[in-house]
């Protein structure tokens, strides 16, 4: 069941507490302002609002003939696990450099992006993950420093128990059902935790 609005207001402002203004170092308190339906942290002298805005997330199902690439994690979270090269989208770039930044990093390969294929809503860690098409420009692929493997799977040698992140799944479960009906839709989903997960899928 999706988490509700309110339960996730309660966690993005617990998450991201905050006691004093950064623009001019008086309190803060929680608010709701005029026109506005959500609350958030405004302070009290300069009237400052501070939104509770998801961080971003991009990643890539990157693929070259019938295979696609994923990564070993080397860091926390879910360290030794499978994911899609991804990561925080970093200012001033946009989503989709962002995407080609991690593959580059992650993997040492560059690759073409299509378009956006999936958004993966995820409101109690305060992210929003958009994963993109792409295509490999070489089936070379070689590990960077943050990750322990970089490797090419087909469908069936994807390590399914292995992987890092519900979203990862999701995904992927997607993508290749619609490589069957050779249909590439486009995909939202809420990801909400889950007690039987293990703590690395959410
Ligand atoms: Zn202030």
């Amino acid at each position: 069941m999706a988490m509700s609005a309110d339960a996730a207001a309660s966690v993005a402002i617990r998450e991201n507490a905050m006691k004093y203004c950064c623009e001019c170092g008086a309190a803060v308190a929680l608010s709701r302002s005029p026109g506005k339906s959500m609350v958030c942290y405004v302070c009290i002298r300069c009237r400052r609002i501070y939104y509770h805005s998801p961080r971003l997330v991009a990643g890539c199902i990157a693929a070259i003939d019938d295979r696609i690439l994923l990564c070993q994690r080397g860091v926390d979270p879910a360290y030794g696990l499978w994911n899609l090269p991804s990561g925080f989208i970093e200012m001033p770039e946009c989503a989709p450099d962002g995407a080609a930044r991690e593959a580059l990093e992650e993997a040492n390969v560059a690759i073409d992006l299509e378009r956006l294929y999936a958004l993966f809503h995820i409101p109690h860690i305060n992210q929003t993950l958009l994963v993109y098409l792409a295509r490999l420009q070489d089936a070379h692929v070689v590990a960077g420093p943050e990750t322990l493997a970089a490797r090419l799977f087909k469908e069936a040698e994807v390590p399914w128990d292995q992987l890092a992140f519900a979203t990862t799944q999701n995904a992927l479960q997607r993508y290749f059902e619609d490589r069957r009906n050779g249909d590439f839709g486009f995909h939202f989903a809420e990801i909400v935790p889950f007690d039987s997960w293990p703590q690395s899928m959410i």
